[in-house]
């Protein structure tokens, strides 16, 4: 059998993971980039053990290849400083075979392209249409068009190809919040020896992640209009969470402000029928896009990116991608609806609801916070593979 091809259309975590996966397992592989370079955002990531799980699977190691990956349970405090929840990094490595890693977003999307044959990566390659009629698909690019006997959609939450093949999805939903995000040089005020940590105030929320060599990633959220943007984000930032507990004032006095994302954040506002269209795959946001309160968006898109290559090893691509939307579509919807629920919580601004929420979370049997942590972390699995290809 000649070499099958995939084409895939986006160059994100999902994206890289999947044309990295697919290119292990003997496909050529061609990755089509709308961006006219790599677009992996000025910001951290936390990689869970399901998703380190799921690399394993395709033979990454981010702990080597991302630059120093850096254990990064993540605790949870009040404003005050008074710790709701801890977070036990050697806890968390003991149940679920290692603890989670905060690694830079250019650190892992670099070290996953690293992985490809030279020329894979095709910048300012904006898929603009997939012609499928007769089973085989031709991929329209921007920069000419492509064969392919698998396409991924891996063209993140806006994606068009959700949009031309789903016209009848509702698409996104504004969550009523916007998240802020940076990473800090290593410098004075950084949090040397302060754990990863995320405090939950009035409708408010900080985080703090140390990354490798002394730098931190910060993120912070409010609930704000959809479109709201402060006109002095410094000043916005400080109104909001310079009160807030060691080292928050710090961190904010050395903010760059022209470094700062600002994303308004959005899930699918109804999940999407099946992952598969054809010989056209779904997965990351394109397929099922959830708020970042779990942390869980990335992971789920790797994970998807494993289950992806194990089927597509079959001699039957179209039922290799019935099987994939088995395998992904209830795990990773019923995560989504999960984040939504626990931004909503921590969105909370009335005071008794905030107290009656901190309260929950102080004292939640370590049994329960543990069930809902297994479901995430322990939740990754490869499903039967198929009859492969001769
Ligand atoms: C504030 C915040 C914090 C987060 N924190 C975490 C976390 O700690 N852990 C975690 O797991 N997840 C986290 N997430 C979620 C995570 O960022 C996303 O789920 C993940 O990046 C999605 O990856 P993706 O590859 O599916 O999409 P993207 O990263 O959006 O990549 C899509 C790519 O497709 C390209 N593209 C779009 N259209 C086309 C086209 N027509 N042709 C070609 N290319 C195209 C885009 O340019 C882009 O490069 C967070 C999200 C936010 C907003």
């Amino acid at each position: 059998m000649s070499q099958r091809h995939a084409v895939v259309a986006g160059a994100g975590i999902g994206g890289l993971s999947a044309a990295l996966a697919l290119h292990r397992r003997g496909w050529r592989v061609t990755v089509c980039e709308r961006a006219d370079g790599p677009t992996a955002a000025g910001a951290g990531i936390v990689l869970a053990p399901n998703a380190l799980r799921a690399f394993d699977t395709i033979g990454f190691d981010a702990t080597r290849a991302a630059g120093r990956a850096v254990p990064a349970a993540m605790g949870l405090r009040r404003p005050d400083g008074r710790l709701l929840s801890r977070a036990d990094t050697a806890a968390l490595a003991a149940r679920y075979g290692r603890p989670p890693l905060a690694v830079h977003r250019a650190a892992l999307a670099a070290a996953l392209a690293a992985g490809l044959p030279g020329g894979t990566v095709r910048y300012g390659a904006a898929v603009t249409a997939v012609d499928d009629a007769d089973g085989s698909p031709v991929v329209r690019t921007a920069s000419g068009d492509l064969e392919a006997d698998l396409v991924v959609a891996a063209d993140g939450i806006h994606s068009p190809l959700r949009r031309h093949y789903f016209p009848d999805h509702p698409g996104l939903r504004h969550s009523g919040e916007t998240a802020w995000r940076t990473v800090l040089p290593a410098g004075p005020g950084g949090p040397a020896g302060t754990a990863a940590a995320e405090t939950w105030g009035r409708g408010e929320r900080f985080g703090i992640v140390p990354l490798a060599d002394g730098r931190v990633y910060l993120y912070a959220t409010a609930v704000v209009p959809e479109g709201y943007r402060p006109a002095d984000l410094r000043r916005e930032l400080l109104a909001r969470f310079g009160a807030w507990h060691d080292p928050i004032p710090a961190l904010l006095e050395r903010i760059d402000p022209a470094a700062v994302l600002q994303h308004d954040l959005y899930d699918l506002a109804a999940p999407l029928p099946r992952y598969h269209r054809g010989r056209v795959a779904w997965l990351g946001d394109a397929a099922h896009a959830m708020t970042p309160n779990l942390g869980q968006g990335a992971c789920q898109a790797i994970e998807d990116a494993a289950v992806l290559a194990h089927l597509a090893d079959a001699r039957d691509l179209p039922a290799a991608l019935a099987a994939y939307s088995a395998a992904r579509c209830a795990r990773t919807d019923a995560i989504r609806v999960r984040a939504r629920r626990v931004g909503r919580a921590a969105a909370f601004s009335h005071p008794l609801a905030r107290a009656a929420r901190d309260l929950a979370v102080r004292v939640t049997p370590a049994r329960l916070a543990r069930r809902a942590l297994d479901d995430l972390f322990d939740g990754f699995a490869l499903p039967a593979a198929l009859t492969p290809a001769a």
